[in-house]
């Protein structure tokens, strides 16, 4: 029996491919969860506790799942039935959900879809949502970006979200789960509810990620807004990637987060720069450009070492100084590498397609479909 349950996982292995179409996402990952309340929609779940049984759940059944020491114990509509190493909550049609609610400590309720998985490790529960990839991908879009009721922009996200969730794939795979639902990985509430548009938009986009030119998953980055120029990815970071190269971009330099003014005490900024640059200076390097520059031009000091230090919202900014401050005039947010948020919204917003706004974005990259 275990040679024909390890062939048959083989066989799905390379079926498969290596793109599975569920995730393994652990929510509520910032919690020390304890104690959990189920209710299903519809009579299409079933539970499987870990001697076999198999625990059928009919609509408005509550059950209640408990983490006691390295087990789960187990209730039904106040009966309780067992303590188990494992629970596995399984659908049993092809999209139904349900509603989950912490309650030790108490939280708001949330809806997930497809499977959920359960046990406990030193009276804490480790709750793993087997979810369907783009199920998954509309939660991200809802929590991430909301209410926004823009199609192309959607689908950008969705292409977005889907690359950056499978280019991280491994990143928990030593804690036995896929992805965390917090910024970490991807901000993730559980099923997209609110926006009836999102779901749509990921399904339309059906299973695109964005390769580079060697074939493999980008890194999907982006900030909020680059001021009119993004970064080269090494200008950053070290890596030099192909794709993350410098873009002007017009279409975010009249948006929200397009401008900013900071003051800085002169002395603390002139202190800075001498310490950086290893020669004592009283110039604080007045200057104005309408480039991102990636050092000042009087000193070696890299912008992105003063975007740290000083709390800055961009590399991108200009420098004048008075008697004792000096004066930033900065544009945009963000680190500057990738997308540009409010640059893909307004381009969106003027009927721009998804493709052409990833492309104008990220370089030399192919946007394929990997579904099986
Ligand atoms: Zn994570
Ligand atoms: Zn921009």
């Amino acid at each position: 029996m275990k040679i024909l349950k390890g062939l048959f996982f083989l066989i799905c292995c390379f079926s498969l491919n290596v793109y599975s179409k569920n995730v393994h996402v652990k929510v509520l990952s910032q919690y020390n969860a304890k104690k959990v309340v189920l209710n299903a929609f519809s009579d299409n779940y079933s539970i499987a506790l870990a001697d076999d049984k198999i625990l059928k759940i009919s609509e408005g059944d509550i059950i209640v799942i408990n983490a006691i020491g390295n087990s789960c114990s187990i209730s039904k509509n106040g009966d309780l039935l067992g303590s188990y190493a494992s629970i596995d909550l399984s659908s049993l049609a092809s999209h139904p959900y349900f509603k989950m609610q912490m309650i030790l400590p108490s939280m708001k309720t949330t809806f997930y879809q497809d499977n959920m998985k359960f046990t406990s490790n030193d009276s804490k529960l480790s709750i793993i949502n087997d979810v369907e990839l783009n199920h998954y991908v509309a939660g991200v879009i809802e929590s991430e970006i909301g209410n926004i009721k823009n199609d192309e922009l959607l689908k950008v996200q969705a292409v977005i979200s889907r690359t950056y969730a499978l280019k991280h794939i491994d990143r928990h795979k030593a804690e036995g789960f896929e992805l965390c639902d917090q910024v970490h990985c991807q901000v993730y509430h559980g099923k997209a509810r609110f926006n009836n548009m999102i779901l749509p938009a990921v399904d339309s986009t059906h299973y695109e990620v964005i390769q580079d030119e060697n074939g493999d998953l980008i890194e999907a980055v982006f900030h909020a807004n680059c001021g009119g120029q993004t970064v080269n990815s090494e200008d950053v970071w070290s890596k030099k990637r192909t794709y993350l190269r410098s873009v002007v971009d017009t279409f975010c330099t009249t948006e929200k987060q397009a401008r900013w003014v900071k003051e800085i005490d002169k002395q603390k900024w002139l202190n800075f720069i001498s310490t950086k640059s290893g020669k004592a200076t009283s110039n604080p390097c007045e200057f104005s450009n309408e480039f991102r520059l990636i050092k000042i031009p009087c000193a070696d000091v890299f912008t992105e070492d003063m975007r740290d230090e000083f709390r800055l919202r961009s590399t991108f900014f200009s420098v004048r100084e008075t008697q004792d401050k000096v004066i930033l005039n900065g544009r945009g947010f963000g680190h500057g590498v990738g997308m540009c948020q409010e640059g893909s919204i307004r381009q969106a917003k003027l009927g721009i397609n998804y493709k052409a706004v990833i492309m104008f974005y990220y370089a030399n990259i192919q946007i394929v479909n990997i579904e099986i």
